[in-house]
């Protein structure tokens, strides 16, 4: 493999792990979201590098991402214990139902960091100090 290519392939790791530890994407030091549990919002800035993540764009991408991924993973499974078993609904409910609110619950805040850090990465006219006004 080429140093380019190996380059590469260890800055996509790099912005992995810092997705994956909800660190900011300018410092990798502290993480982005506010403490409280079950909240999601953002600090208004980074507490070691102030970068305004007000700039964020996030929007409902994470969401609708974990909601594709969510259901490809799920339903096909739920549907075949139901032809091979047959559960009731209301287990269905019950597994299903907690499984996927414990996913969303667990993958939100990394998934939303991932899409935090693309956008620093590669909207870079998103952060800056004096941004252009728009028309
Ligand atoms: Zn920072």
């Amino acid at each position: 493999m080429s140093e380019k290519n190996q380059n590469k392939k260890n800055a996509v790791f790099s912005m992995l792990k810092t997705a994956l530890l909800c660190q900011c994407p300018k410092c990798k030091h502290s993480t982005m979201f506010k403490k409280d549990f079950l909240v999601f919002d953002l600090e208004d800035q980074c507490t070691n590098c102030g970068l305004d993540l007000s700039r964020s764009d996030a929007a409902d991408g994470p969401a609708v991402f974990l909601i594709f991924v969510l259901g490809f993973l799920l339903v096909p499974v739920a549907l075949t214990v139901e032809m091979k078993i047959g559960w009731p609904i209301w287990l269905h409910l019950a597994v299903w139902g907690g499984i996927g609110l414990a996913m969303t619950l667990w993958s939100l805040k990394p998934i939303k960091a991932l899409a935090i850090a693309l956008q620093y990465k590669f909207r870079e006219s998103d952060w800056d100090e004096n941004p252009p006004p728009r028309a």
